[in-house]
């Protein structure tokens, strides 16, 4: 971790405490500078800057995978942190999701006016997926229609970083004390789900 990027992460955990001592979080948060660092080192191994920016958001507008502790930190994040204005935004959101939801390729709930509303707790789907070229145009899944333009971080340091968390899941799985790296994916591939199919409203 470059001192730059770690002294980043211990700013966002200086900022949250109360955040970081829910169940869990603090391994997330973990976690997620893990990835971070991971996705900045790929980053600057390329040639040219992503072409990601600010309120270029339709990679938000398609099935988002997220494992169960990283959908609490979601909704923890909009509990404890969120502002009341931006809170009844979420709200809304969510209740207008629930309403037109028809498919899992609608937008991310906590997408609020072009933005993430959960920006530091987004989960690792979200984190390590940056393009390179050109923005995506709207509806263009660039994993299939350019995959040459998308990063591709280390996939053992992706794994590693979800492997921080699984003390959390060890206290509700039934997880043997042991695991290798490689059932550990195959627990992880089973647990994730997409933000659009997780019941939001009901946590409004
Ligand atoms: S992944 Fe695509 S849509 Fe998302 S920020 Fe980057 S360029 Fe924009
Ligand atoms: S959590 Fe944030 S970054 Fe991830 S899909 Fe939703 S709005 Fe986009």
């Amino acid at each position: 971790m470059a001192a730059s990027q770690e002294k980043d992460a211990q700013r966002f955990r200086y900022n949250n405490r109360r955040f970081e001592r829910m169940p869990g979080m603090s391994l997330l948060l973990d976690a997620y500078a893990l990835v971070d660092c991971g996705v900045a080192e790929s980053i600057a191994l390329q040639k040219e800057p992503p072409a990601c920016g600010p309120g270029c958001c339709y990679c938000c507008i398609q099935p988002i995978p997220a494992t169960p502790l990283e959908i609490l930190a979601l909704r923890l994040f909009a509990e404890l942190e969120l502002p009341p204005s931006r809170r009844d935004a979420l709200k809304a959101a969510f209740a207008l999701f629930h309403r037109e939801r028809t498919t899992l390729g609608g937008a991310c709930p906590f997408l609020l006016e072009g933005c993430c509303g959960a920006y530091p707790v987004r989960p690792i789907a979200c984190r390590r997926y940056v393009v390179f070229g050109q923005p995506c145009k709207a509806g263009e899944d660039a994993t299939q229609t350019r995959p040459a333009d998308v990063l591709h971080p280390r996939q053992d340091a992706m794994q590693a970083a979800l492997r921080l968390t699984l003390p959390w899941y060890r206290e509700r799985y039934t997880l043997p004390e042991h695991i290798t790296a490689e059932e550990a994916q195959a627990f992880f591939r089973g647990v994730t789900t997409v933000l659009q199919a997780v019941p939001w409203a009901s946590y409004a």
